[in-house]
């Protein structure tokens, strides 16, 4: 996987070093050589990951991070801390301003390429979600304020610990429960898997030292299921166990501490992973919100045209391939201008409201209900046949013929009918379509209403 970096440093033999270690390895580089200038770059060239050195003249990295973390434009796009120092300020400093890791000058090949390739990963996987949800976006139904990084969300975070050292685990145990994290430890891999796997917590934490496991193994039968693919890991590594880190990182493991671990940077790494997969799980349930507004009707909460035209063809093609009948219902109110002409166009769309709730009420959940047009709506039920739908569409149109509408909060009422036709499958064993079924049930439905309205009419088998 390639990815477009963007160095930042303010002398250059730094940016050179890197640049040409990263293209050695097919990286696409980009260079700054100041906060402002990366600011701008970033904005105007959306790399895939920023390497950002912390001490630079005017705006140091700190600053410049914090400004492109809270920046709608880049505040997906990971950063990466390159300090000098190794010093635990440092890095604490640099999470708090939203920094996504560190790496330490000199610059070493593995820990630069593993740290690279583990957070472009993730990147891959949150731009597609970003993209979705822009598309969410265009059809008006989401809100450009979603999209920054940030989500407030004051549920304390859950963390699950892997580790069979009670000495270790009681110390993490320790240090997260002080900062009002949810901890439990979990000695059992298999139960640890199916934990995981219900889904109850934000983070897990495996000691690579574990014994009892292959703690690789694990991680990597974490990632395989769909369930918890998407859960962030933070290995516990010895230090100097490079090997093992650079295997997990390869697995998928998030982020790694090295023992002794320090109190603040295992919180604030906690903290943000936390903060990230609530990102993620944030974007994946706007996006199902938006895709469920753009196929639901606003004013009935019935499916709309669109979905309609997206899935009766598949409830056709199913039927034709199970040989079970699809019947199809199109209803349609009648003289339904005079209510909104006597009544109010807002009485009318209560009536409509109303209508569609017994709609719902008399179908099955495997039924599609939508609303068709303005007062005519359809409904196709799979595995039905014609005398099936006919009894449904008759308990219906009884119903609304027999219970009227209330308004104004019981002052006034209204007498409601409605017509339908029915088309069936069954008629039709030769050529046939989802539009040709549609076309026999507007037929009979303009029977229904040439005969008189307030009547159920089969389609004559053709
Ligand atoms: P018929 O029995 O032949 O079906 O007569 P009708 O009056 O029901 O049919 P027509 O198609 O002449 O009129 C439909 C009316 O439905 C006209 C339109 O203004 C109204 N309408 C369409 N959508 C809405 C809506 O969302 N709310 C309200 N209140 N009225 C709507
Ligand atoms: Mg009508
Ligand atoms: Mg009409």
């Amino acid at each position: 996987m390639t990815a477009r970096v963007l160095v930042v440093d303010d002398l250059e033999p730094n940016v050179k070093l890197l640049e040409a270690k990263l293209r050695a390895e097919y990286f696409d580089v980009l260079t700054a050589f100041s906060g402002q200038q990366a600011i701008e770059l970033a904005i105007a060239e959306q790399p895939d990951i920023i390497l950002l050195d912390v001490m630079m003249p005017g705006m140091d990295g700190f600053e410049a991070c914090q400004i492109m973390k809270s920046t709608p434009e880049t505040s997906h796009i990971p950063v990466v801390m390159v300090t000098a120092l190794d010093q635990q300020a440092d890095r604490v400093q640099g999470l708090i301003a939203g920094a996504d890791d560190f790496l330490t000058k000199p610059v070493e090949d593995l820990a630069l390429f593993a740290r690279v390739r583990s957070l472009t990963r993730l990147k891959v996987m949150t731009d597609e979600l970003r993209m979705r949800y822009a598309t969410g976006k265009s059809i008006g139904v989401v809100d450009q304020a979603d999209l920054i990084a940030d989500i407030e969300d004051d549920t304390p975070p859950r963390i699950l610990v892997i580790d069979d050292q009670p000495a270790h685990s009681a110390r993490v145990y320790e240090l997260l429960t002080a900062e009002n994290f949810e901890v439990a430890i979990e000695t059992d891999p298999e139960i640890a898997q199916c934990r995981v796997k219900r889904g109850d917590f934000d983070l897990v934490i495996v000691n690579m030292s574990i014994e009892v496991i292959d703690p690789l193994r694990f991680c990597s039968t974490i990632r395989s299921f769909e369930e918890t693919r998407l859960t962030p890991i933070l290995a516990i590594v010895r230090q100097g166990d490079t090997r093992k880190l650079v295997r997990a990182l390869d697995i998928g493991v998030n982020d790694y501490l090295t023992r002794p671990v320090d109190k603040n940077e295992l919180t604030a790494r906690v903290a943000t992973q936390v903060r990230r997969k609530r990102y993620v799980d944030h974007l994946r349930c706007s996006f199902e919100a938006s895709l469920e507004m753009a196929v639901t009707d606003q004013l009935t909460g019935l499916y709309n045209r669109r979905y309609l035209a997206s899935h009766l063809s598949a409830m056709f093609d199913r039927a034709a391939w199970t040989s079970k009948p699809l019947s199809i219902m199109v209803l349609d109110l009648d003289h339904f201008k005079t209510i909104n002409d006597s009544h109010g166009h807002d009485a009318g769309d209560i009536v409509l409201q109303e209508f569609s709730d017994r709609i719902r009420a008399s179908v099955r959940a495997i039924d599609l209900a939508c609303r068709y047009g303005g007062e005519e709506f359809l409904i196709a039920m799979p595995d039905t046949d014609k005398n099936l739908a006919s009894a449904v569409a008759e308990r219906l149109r009884a119903d609304v013929a027999g219970r009227t509408v209330i308004l104004n909060g019981g002052r006034d009422e209204l007498s409601v009918t409605v017509s339908i036709g029915i088309a069936s499958t069954e008629d039709h064993s030769g050529e046939d379509s989802a539009q040709k079924l549609i076309k026999r049930a507007d037929e009979a439905l303009y029977e229904a209403k040439s005969g008189g309205r307030n009547r159920v009419i089969k389609s004559a088998a053709a």
